[in-house]
């Protein structure tokens, strides 16, 4: 495989966001767009709204906790029906399958939907070592693979990109005359991707929910790519992470409502395919073979760890991206893997390993919006902090002895610190008292003396103001200059 994860100089790459205009520009369209649409179809369900998350909370609670049963209930029913399954431990043994599957066959060109979970194992890279030219044909999936990009957000994959972007691109590599019409784009698109679904021999999705009771698998998407590679070619590839099972179809239907409201604004998505098995007679639709591949790749160490099992629930719906001042500023390339913003911060580490991606959990304000538009109530603010903890102790165990005496040293000092400050806080006379000496301390050390010079490495420390804002406003208001030495009651 290759090596595609770029966590490890997160701080370069978000600094490189931050100084890209264009990439600011785009960001700030696009996550405006999504939040406002989000919030007028949130709107229009009124109170509902709450009980539908609580009640989708629920159902992901009781799958999550009751895995394996329902698991082992979704793969007999999908073999009753035709299909294969195969479980995979790990993204090397899940390509293996599927490239297996394709030489088998003699399959040369695999058209694909947008599918994270195949980013996630780099099925691309595997079918291409393997000589099968794998085509995405969701457009925005379409234009970050012309572009050897990778997607910069979970639902909008080129969300980084504006429209001027996509007309040179389109221009440079499909080889005609530069418009900016989206209709004109889209055509253009659209006809280079018509050859490919006519004449692919695998079609490989991703999947939204695995329903139990009925052995189904649901696709929920805008453009009708996913009809289309999950009818055409002969062989259908579905990849799903363990956590998308949910037990019945009447479940559906509170998901089927949160999820188009929250990822782009809509009440609904304009195609929602339910995939039973394979076509039994000539004349049916669908695959002649359905091979639905469940992989683990990590997911069962996060079920198992009971602090952060609740980020299985994600349904992927991308609003805590798009609320989220980090994302919003950053952008989805800066966290170096494919799963970016709140979710991303959070999964990442624990799918890459922490060592990889441990300036990922704390790439948060925790200011909890996200929590506020997840519409399965995740508390990912709690789960970053467990997940700082958790490295920065991994860290401190890794530290030499005497390097952890004088860590320790800095713990007590810091906890020194906030006992004097809650106590300076405590009253108004011995607030302003800290306040003088503090000026005082801090004209006579300056900024760069050996107690500020940590903190103030990678931050401001703006010099205090000569005299405080009641000083200020009684000088003003009462023409007085001798404040401080009134006496306060
Ligand atoms: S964590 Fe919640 S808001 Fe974020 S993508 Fe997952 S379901 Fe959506």
């Amino acid at each position: 495989m290759q090596d595609e994860i770029h966590t490890e100089t997160f701080v370069e790459n978000y600094r490189s966001a931050l100084s890209n205009a264009q990439l600011q520009k785009a960001l700030a369209i696009a996550t405006t767009k999504f939040t406002l649409g989000r919030g007028m179809a949130v709107a229009s369900v009124g109170d509902e709204w709450n009980l539908l998350r609580e009640r989708a909370r629920e159902i992901k609670e009781h799958s999550i906790a009751n895995l394996d049963h329902y698991l082992g209930k979704f793969a007999a029913k999908i073999e009753e029906l035709g299909g294969r399954v195969y479980w995979a431990r790990d993204a090397r043994d899940a390509n293996a399958y599927i490239t297996g599957l394709a030489r088998d066959r003699g399959i040369s060109l695999a058209v694909k939907s947008k599918s994270m979970m195949t980013e996630e194992i780099e099925l691309n890279h595997a079918l291409a070592l393997a000589g099968v030219e794998a085509v995405e044909t969701d457009l925005g999936e379409y234009i970050v693979q012309l572009a050897g990009e990778r997607p910069s957000h979970i639902i909008a994959p080129a969300i980084h990109k504006t429209r001027g972007d996509v007309a040179d691109l389109f221009s440079e590599k499909l080889h005609v005359e530069r418009t900016e019409e989206i209709e004109r784009m889209t055509a253009l698109a659209r006809r280079v991707l018509r050859q490919k679904f006519a004449t692919a021999g695998l079609g490989v999705t991703g999947a939204n929910f695995a329903v139990a009771e009925t052995g189904t698998i649901v696709l929920v998407e805008n453009e009708g790519n996913i009809r289309l590679t999950t009818s055409l070619p002969r062989v259908h590839v579905a990849l799903m992470g363990i956590e998308k099972v949910i037990p019945r179809l009447e479940d559906l239907a509170v998901f089927l409502r949160l999820l188009p409201r929250s990822a782009s604004g809509q009440k609904m998505s304009s195609y929602v395919s339910f995939i039973s098995g394979v076509k039994t007679s000539p004349i049916d639709e669908g695959p002649e073979e359905l091979h639905v591949v469940i992989l683990d790749n990590g997911r069962v160490d996060i079920l198992a760890n009971e602090h952060l099992r609740e980020s299985l629930y994600c349904i992927r719906c991308g609003a805590c991206l798009n609320t989220c001042p980090v994302y919003q500023k950053i952008g989805g390339h800066a966290y170096g893997w494919i799963y970016p913003g709140p979710i991303g911060a959070l999964l990442t580490p624990q799918l890459v390993g922490r060592e990889r991606a441990e300036n990922l959990p704390f790439a948060s304000s925790l200011c909890g919006a996200c929590r506020e538009v997840c519409p399965i109530k995740i508390n990912i603010p709690d789960m970053l902090l467990h997940l700082r903890h958790e490295i920065k102790e991994d860290a401190a165990a890794r530290v030499p002895a005497p390097a952890r005496a004088s860590n320790r040293l800095g713990r007590r000092l810091e906890a020194l610190g906030v006992k004097a400050w809650r106590a300076a806080m405590k009253t108004r006379r011995r607030y302003e008292r800290s306040a003088r000496m503090a000026r005082l301390a801090q004209s006579a050390l300056g900024n760069e003396s050996m107690l500020f010079n940590r903190w103030t490495a990678t931050r401001d420390l703006p010099p205090m103001a000569p005299r405080s804002f009641r000083e200020e406003w009684e000088s003003r208001m009462l023409g007085t200059n001798n404040s401080k030495d009134k006496e306060v009651k």
